[in-house]
């Protein structure tokens, strides 16, 4: 575990242990999973965590908001950045952040663009699954939410797939894809 400010940077293997001890008030009904398109992989150079979450951080207060968005980084070598204190609503998904955690995970997983280290998927998957355990939430597509699900102007969940105005993110290859039909067939399994 290192620490620069708030910005606390952990092993996958810490993660848990760190959870466990903290404490947290505000009622969790999901997890977000975001990637961060830019920053990408090849900003990524295996010691600049805390240079890529710091410019992460000047950006988002360029577009007004008061610190990072994210609570939670998640880079290609499998570490975790905790940024903003969990305890604090994110600036994830329009209309899905008051009861969110918000996971930014390095790198662009649109289709033929990042291919996912392993480190990193395992990484993903450890935490989206320990941060369920922790908020007694059960893995499914109302726990853990793409940003892709949501429309971008209305704050809206989309009902059907390839509606409304909608991102990418976290990627079109992220987990095997971006729709609730891919996230039930590539990640849920792995979060049971
Ligand atoms: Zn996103």
């Amino acid at each position: 575990m290192r620490a620069i400010g708030k910005f606390i940077l952990l092993e996958a293997a810490e993660f848990e242990h760190w959870l466990a001890d903290q404490k947290i008030t505000r009622k969790m009904k999901w997890v977000q999973l975001h990637h961060t398109f830019i920053p990408g992989y090849k900003h990524f150079k295996g010691d600049n965590h805390f240079a890529l979450c710091q410019s992460m951080e000047a950006a988002h207060k360029e577009r007004g908001f008061d610190e990072i968005a994210q609570n939670l980084t998640i880079f290609p070598d499998g570490k975790i950045m905790v940024c903003r204190n969990l305890d604090k609503v994110p600036a994830g998904i329009k209309g899905a952040n008051t009861f969110g955690i918000c996971i930014e995970n390095i790198g662009n997983f649109d289709k033929g663009n990042d291919a996912m280290i392993s480190q990193q998927r395992d990484s993903i998957v450890l935490v989206t699954k320990a941060l369920l355990k922790r908020f007694a939430l059960v893995p499914g597509d109302q726990t853990v939410l793409y940003h892709h699900w949501f429309d971008l102007n209305t704050g809206k969940r989309i009902l059907k797939e390839g509606t409304g105005a909608t991102k990418t993110c976290p990627g079109t290859a992220f987990f095997g894809g971006n729709t609730v039909e891919a996230f039930k067939v590539g990640l849920l399994p792995m979060l049971k």
